[in-house]
C-alpha cells in the first residue's frame, strides 16, 4: 500500500478550490467538483485509489450522501466490489438502523439498509468520504456499519482537516487513510 509522494500530493491538492466563507462567514470551504472537473487529477486519484486497496480483500465499499457517493462509487467500478450507501434520513426506502450525531446546532442522522452486506457476519468494509473535519459524520457512519454485524476495517478520506482533529478521534475505532491533510 503506497502512499503518494508530496509532489503527487501537491498536484491533487491544486486541483481542489478553496472557496472562503461558504456555507456560511468563517468556513473554509474544500470544492471538490474542480477535482471531478479535471481527467488527469481524477484519474490519477483513482488510480492511486485502486492500487492501495486492490490486495485490502474488501468485500464492500461504503459511501456517505453525498459527496462520498461519488468516490466510493468510482472506487468500486475500479475494485469490482459492491457499493454500499449511508444516507441522510428517510431517504432509503427497506429497513435501517440510524445513528444520530451532533452539529454545532442540533442533531443530525444518518441510516443505512440493515441488509445492506447481505447478511455476511464479518464482512471487511472501506468507509469513504470526500473529507473528514470535526469526524461526527464518519464515527457515526462507523458506528452504522458495526451495527450490521460487518467490520469497517478502514474509513478513508481525500481530506483530512487537522486541526477539527476528527481523524484522531476515529482512529480510536479504525485505521484511517487520508490522502490530504489542510
Ligand atoms: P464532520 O462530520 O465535521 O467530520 O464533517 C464532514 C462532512 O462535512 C463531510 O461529508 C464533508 O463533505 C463536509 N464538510 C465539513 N467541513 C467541510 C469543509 N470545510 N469543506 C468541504 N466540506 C466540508
Amino acid at each position: 500500500m503506497m502512499k503518494l509522494k508530496d509532489e503527487e500530493k501537491k498536484y491533487l491538492e491544486n486541483s481542489i478550490r478553496t472557496v472562503l466563507d461558504f456555507p456560511k462567514k468563517g468556513i473554509v470551504f474544500r470544492d471538490i467538483t474542480t477535482l471531478l472537473n479535471d481527467k488527469k487529477a481524477l484519474s490519477f486519484l483513482l488510480e492511486h485509489l485502486s492500487k492501495y486497496y486492490e490486495n485490502a480483500n474488501l468485500d464492500f465499499v461504503v459511501g456517505i450522501e453525498s459527496r462520498g457517493f461519488i468516490f466510493a462509487s468510482m472506487l468500486c467500478a475500479k475494485l469490482k466490489l459492491p457499493f454500499v450507501p449511508i444516507r441522510k434520513p428517510n431517504k432509503l426506502p427497506f429497513e435501517t438502523f440510524f445513528e444520530e450525531y451532533d452539529l454545532e446546532y442540533g442533531k443530525d442522522r444518518i441510516e443505512i439498509h440493515k441488509d445492506a452486506f447481505l447478511g455476511k457476519k464479518d464482512a471487511k468494509i472501506l468507509l469513504v468520504d470526500d473529507l473528514i473535519a470535526t469526524g461526527g459524520t464518519a464515527l457515526a457512519a462507523y458506528k452504522l456499519i458495526q451495527k450490521t454485524g460487518a467490520n469497517c476495517v478502514e474509513a478513508c478520506f481525500l481530506i483530512n482537516l487537522k486541526d477539527l482533529s476528527g481523524a484522531k478521534k476515529l482512529q480510536e475505532f479504525t485505521s484511517v487513510y487520508s490522502i490530504l491533510e489542510f
